[in-house]
């Protein structure tokens, strides 16, 4: 049994983001590999962040993606939050509510490591707009370092407001090393006495994540790297407490092509988006996975058996991970062509009834045939809307120019008629029809290879290229056949 343990440590203040999902993903894999244990933990102690039906979200987008964890919150079948594990509660604010916080910065308050502060809200505006004009960093002058316990203890019982900071030592090197971005030191008179406990009594971020990672067993804090210059304070922390650091491993941020942080206004951005788009858990995760590490060999495409089996920090770079969208679907699309027809059937289907092409009482065959027909050609689900249109419509419009000279050579009427007459010979068009009608209509016309498939091909679908005949046939079945045949007589 392997001691590793690591999490995932969200904040619910909205969707998930993909990075995110990266980075959940890279601590499940490191956890599988090692059989290790994953956990989930909400970081609610920002209240004013706090999004209704963000934690369910983040919950349901993790499961969606196959990320699963060990302990920590879940949604139990009626989607009510419960949780799972020896090291609970796993959500901040309810560990706050239980105290766990007060005895730790009690510990600290105690061995001089921590302070209370009574800096007004107005003497630290005025202190950052000073040391701005003065062209410094801003950063509290440590006014309330010298204020005595005892004073302090007097003063809160006076109904003094306060905060409690961090009291780093002066001059002082703080040396981290992290995986993969190797070894930064940092000095303390570069760095900031930083707030452990708010004004509301809550504890900020950098102090619940160090007590709760400590307290959660947590061996390798696997995050992304914004977080990179807040990891001096916790290492601080660790010493403070002398316990020991964690092993840090900072993720590179998730970049856009034009190599800028994803934003909400120029790119997709959550879970959703992907999910919703018609991107297939597998082959978003599969690419997530590449996106900032890469495998030995030269096979991209991997399953999460295989991406355990491969993964490695050793191999995740440095820096930026470039998110490209053509790559993610030649993945995705990968993983379409696996599919069944019927399971492709049934990950279409809301798509064609959202745009109203069919209704509840579609035949499944053909809706199986439609997936088996444009299984090769999808990159993602909801592109069926697309290239399936022209099925749905009751003409089509010709438009390309090759099919435009197909469409209008002289013995095109000719066509057209063979085949409406055959078409009169039937009830309705099934496979053996579709699959016989072309031979049929060659042998009655005389016209074969591209001077009867082309104009058929245009007539049908509006293009010379497409999806295999005998299934557009099939699918547009003997009405729809007439309609666009009829034209041309
Ligand atoms: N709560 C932080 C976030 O929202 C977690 C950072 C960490 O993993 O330490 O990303």
């Amino acid at each position: 049994m392997s001691d590793i343990r690591v999490r995932f440590a969200p904040s619910p203040t909205g969707y998930l983001h993909i990075g995110g999902l990266r980075t959940a993903l890279y601590n499940y894999l490191f956890a599988r590999q090692n059989g290790g244990k994953f956990i989930l933990r909400i970081e609610d102690t920002d209240r004013t962040r706090f999004v209704e039906g963000a934690l369910e979200n983040l919950i349901n987008s993790l499961k969606w993606a196959g990320v699963e964890y060990d302990e920590g919150v879940f949604l139990d079948e009626s989607g009510k939050v419960v949780e799972k594990g020896d090291c609970g509660p796993y959500i901040q604010s309810v560990r706050q509510s239980q105290g766990i916080y007060d005895e730790y910065i009690e510990k600290l308050l105690e061995s001089g490591h921590a302070y209370y502060c009574f800096c007004t809200k107005e003497r630290l505006d005025n202190l950052r707009e000073q040391q701005k004009s003065d062209g410094i960093i801003p950063r509290y002058d440590g006014l309330c370092r010298s204020v005595s316990l005892e004073e302090a203890k007097q003063r809160i019982a006076n109904g003094e407001e306060y905060v409690i900071r961090l009291k780093l030592p002066v001059n002082t090197d703080i040396v981290v090393e992290d995986l993969v971005k190797g070894k930064i030191v940092i000095n303390t008179n570069d760095m900031d006495d930083q707030v452990l406990i708010k004004s509301d009594g809550f504890p900020t971020y950098h102090f619940a994540v160090v007590v709760d990672d400590h307290l959660m067993g947590i061996t390798h804090i696997v995050r992304g790297d914004e977080w990179l210059p807040s990891t001096p304070k916790h290492v601080y922390l660790y010493e403070a407490f002398g316990w020991d650091t964690p092993v840090f491993v900072h993720l590179p941020t998730v970049l856009n092509k034009f190599r800028k942080k994803l934003s909400k206004r120029n790119d997709d951005v959550s879970v959703d988006d992907f999910i919703n788009q018609g991107y297939t858990a597998q082959g978003l995760v599969n690419y997530l996975a590449l996106v900032g590490w890469s495998p030995e060999g030269n096979d991209e495409i991997l399953s999460m058996d295989e991406l355990i089996k491969q993964f490695s920090f050793n191999r995740v770079s440095k820096t930026g991970g470039i998110f490209d969208r053509d790559k993610l679907n030649w993945v995705n699309a990968h993983y379409i062509r696996e599919m069944s027809d019927e399971d492709l059937a049934s990950k279409i289907k809301p798509y064609l009834q959202e745009a109203k092409m069919i209704d509840d009482a579609y035949p499944q065959e053909k809706l199986n045939l439609l997936a088996a027909t444009f299984k090769e050609s999808l990159d993602r689900l909801m592109d069926i809307t697309e290239q399936a249109a022209f099925l749905f419509e009751d003409k089509v419009e010709i438009t390309e120019e090759d099919a435009i000279e197909y469409s209008s050579k002289d013995h095109v009427s000719d066509l057209a008629s063979a085949f409406i007459e055959e078409l009169s010979g039937i009830e309705e068009v099934d496979l053996e029809f579709a699959k016989t009608v072309m031979k049929k209509i060659q042998k009655q016309t005389g016209i074969k290879g591209k001077d009867l498939f082309m104009p058929v091909r245009a007539l049908l679908t509006g293009k010379v290229h497409g999806p295999e005949l005998v299934n557009v046939i099939e699918l547009l079945g003997k009405d729809k056949l007439i309609k666009r045949l009829e034209g041309l007589k």
